[in-house]
């Protein structure tokens, strides 16, 4: 299993931009002046040289073969980050229906794609957390989907408070969105049970730039005519992402990164295994604390990329954040609209940070609790 890491490293703990593993950097790091092969930088190569089609073809093939995308579907990579995507869903997918949109709120960014979809046109809010500060997700009973919607959306892992869908919710016949962004490739996913899913790569797939859009033929199709020539989705599938010049070096990264969890890690059961056995680490010492320590999601609903935590006090909460920068375990600091601490241990996080943590936490607790 990776467990590399370079002693002037810190153990980036960030939401996103996050941690890329070291392996990559290093590769990028050495091609970076001159690409084996083609004698420049990938930096200053034109999007549409032969040097570059092979990294764009290459990488969509890679992540095709990691999750097993049916040839029904397109992948295409985007900009305007996963906030775009937000106003690109229902402008192609809401737009002109008859039917509102079932949307599920589930945190903080569910909500804030209400907000952009509401833009387009009607949204049946189906399920919403707040009641419990979004501490936990809608099981399989408590929501009633409309069959004639034109799409129901969902947010797999929200990043801010923690909480991730451990299956896909059942949708029959109505497509299933899906904001993954702060999940992508972290486990095998079945594709075929959604009609649209994207992610930002800046958390477990590249860095910031460069947002993949995986999409179902039917739905990309069904765009208006008059929408701005870059928002709709037909045109980049079209142009096989190159409608205009697409983020290179982003996507250069992204494929070293699927390369990684291919050959390094041996694929995403792999990764899902080793996720799984990371995440643990933490929540143990959460739940052995006594209470000093409370988890902000509700176990079965616990995100196994965003660790999100409170302790005793605010003031508390500041020691820790610093103490812990102080032994090179950073970003620990908790959403600004939230507060408390949370730690993301996206795939590239080595199993030598979480420990550090987990060390680092019981330490805290025995000397403050
Ligand atoms: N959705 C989720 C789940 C996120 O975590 C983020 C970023 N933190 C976004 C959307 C927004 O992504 P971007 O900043 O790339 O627009």
């Amino acid at each position: 299993m990776f467990t590399g890491t370079a002693t002037d490293r810190v153990f980036n703990f960030s939401p996103g931009p996050a941690v890329l593993p070291l392996p990559v950097l290093e590769q990028a790091q050495r091609e970076l002046v001159s690409l084996p092969g083609y004698g420049m930088s990938v930096l200053e190569m034109s999007h549409r040289s032969q040097g570059f089609l092979d990294i764009l073809a290459d990488t969509k093939r890679l992540l095709k073969e990691l999750l097993g995308i049916p040839d029904t579907y397109h992948v295409i990579f985007l900009q305007g980050g996963s906030r775009l995507q937000f106003s690109m869903v229902p402008m192609n997918l809401l737009r002109g229906s008859a039917q509102p949109a079932d949307y599920l709120v589930t945190g903080s960014w569910s909500k804030y794609a209400v907000a952009e979809a509401q833009r387009e046109g009607a949204v049946n809010v189906v399920w919403d957390g707040k009641s419990t500060n979004y501490d936990r997700l809608p099981l399989a009973g408590d929501l009633k989907l409309n069959p004639a919607a034109p799409y129901v959306y969902t947010c797999s892992n929200e990043t801010i408070q923690g909480v991730q869908f451990q299956s896909e919710i059942e949708t029959g016949k109505v497509p299933l969105v899906c904001d993954a962004s702060s999940d992508f490739i972290h486990r095998p996913l079945p594709i075929g049970k959604y009609g649209l899913l994207y992610a930002c790569a800046q958390k477990n797939a590249g860095p910031a730039g460069v947002t993949a859009v995986i999409i179902r033929d039917d739905l990309a199709q069904r765009g208006a005519e008059n929408l701005p020539g870059y928002l709709h989705y037909a045109n980049h599938i079209k142009e096989d992402s190159l409608y205009n010049t697409p983020p290179t070096f982003a996507i250069y990264l992204m494929r070293l990164v699927c390369l990684w969890l291919r050959d390094e890690i041996g694929g995403l059961a792999k990764m899902h295994a080793f996720n799984k056995q990371k995440a643990k680490i933490l929540y143990d010492v959460i739940d052995a604390s006594g209470g000093f320590y409370r988890g902000h999601a509700q176990k079965a609903f616990r995100s196994l990329m965003n660790v999100t935590f409170r302790l005793p006090s605010e003031q508390l909460e500041k020691e820790f954040v610093k103490l812990g920068e102080e032994r090179s375990l950073d970003g620990l600091k908790g959403h600004r609209s939230v507060g408390g601490i949370r730690a993301s241990i996206y795939n590239a996080m080595p199993l030598a940070g979480v420990e550090s943590l987990a060390e680092f936490m019981k330490e805290f607790k025995a000397t403050r609790g």
